[in-house]
């Protein structure tokens, strides 16, 4: 019998995810569904209770569920744990674990997909939400020289700060220095708003990276102004997905083409 997996969340129809596992199961050979699930705001655990009912084998959790993922999950990976969100659930009998991918996306894009090495670099992080987090621990992991989480809102990036060693935080117009690779995990681009950070905030030779994808936001528009090498999160979101895939198939798939292909449209 097809496996079945879904993307839970709300709203979810624009969702690219069906897409990607298609393709990831395509060109593995695995015999799996992939659709989306949309959940009512209040009625998250009773969906995925409902999905797994009908013998649903796991799925992916995007806005606004993550944090409600974390707390229904029976066992957390180290990275769930660590991001206090779950995007991805696998079910095994009575057994729902729940894992974080976003932040082994991010690493693996920069790395992998954009060719540029982390370790030894100066990285500036601005936002403080939920993205921001899951992806701290797996930066940390490739050992920059200084992570900055800089926020609208600097008690939360101090916070943030507190819970992962090494990380320092500051206020926008407190950032000082400039660094190598400089993420934007807010969501200043959904509104077409502008950060108050300099274009001097981006090294000769440094890489801006946008979470959001499909978009120049006034984030890019910036450093693209500045001279600077330009990234949105579409390679992110693939390489997320390909990570999730390895969870529940056992199978890493090749991203390269995949996200070839959702680049062309
Ligand atoms: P949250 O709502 O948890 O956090 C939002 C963050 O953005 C906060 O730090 C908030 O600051 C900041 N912010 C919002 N509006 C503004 C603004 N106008 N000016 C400055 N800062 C602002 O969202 P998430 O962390 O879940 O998501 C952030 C982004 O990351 C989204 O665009 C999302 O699409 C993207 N994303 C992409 C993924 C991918 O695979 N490519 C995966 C996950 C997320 P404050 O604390 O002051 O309110």
């Amino acid at each position: 019998m097809t496996d079945r997996y879904v993307v839970f969340g709300n709203p979810i129809a624009h969702s690219k995810s069906p897409r990607i596992h298609g393709l990831f199961a395509a060109q593995t050979g695995q015999d799996m569904a992939y659709e989306t699930c949309l959940a009512p705001l209040d009625g998250f655990a009773a969906t995925v209770t409902q999905f797994r009912a009908t013998g649903g084998k796991g799925g992916n959790v995007t806005v606004p569920f993550k944090e409600e993922a974390f707390r229904l999950c029976t066992r957390l990976s180290e990275r769930a744990q660590a991001a206090g969100a779950v995007n991805t659930m696998n079910f095994s009998g009575d057994e729902i674990l729940g894992d974080n991918t976003d932040g082994a996306g991010l690493v693996a894009d920069i790395r992998r997909n954009l060719g540029m090495i982390i370790t030894g670099k100066r990285v500036l992080l601005l936002g403080a939400g939920g993205a921001a987090r899951g992806v701290i621990q797996p930066l940390m992991a490739e050992k920059p020289a200084q992570l900055l989480i800089a926020n609208r809102t600097e008690g939360k990036a101090t916070a943030l700060a507190c819970e992962f060693s090494g990380c320092a935080a500051a206020g926008f117009t407190d950032i000082d220095g400039t660094f190598d690779i400089v993420i934007n995990a807010t969501s200043a681009g959904l509104s077409n708003d502008a950060l108050p950070i300099a274009g001097s905030v981006f090294a000769p030779g440094a890489l801006a990276y946008d979470m959001m994808y499909g978009k120049a936001t006034p984030f890019l528009q910036l450093a693209t102004a500045h001279g600077t090498r330009c990234a949105d999160g579409l390679g992110m979101l693939v390489e997320q997905a390909a990570e999730a895939f390895f969870v529940w198939r056992g199978v890493r798939p090749d991203t390269g083409p995949v996200l070839d292909l959702l680049r062309a449209g």
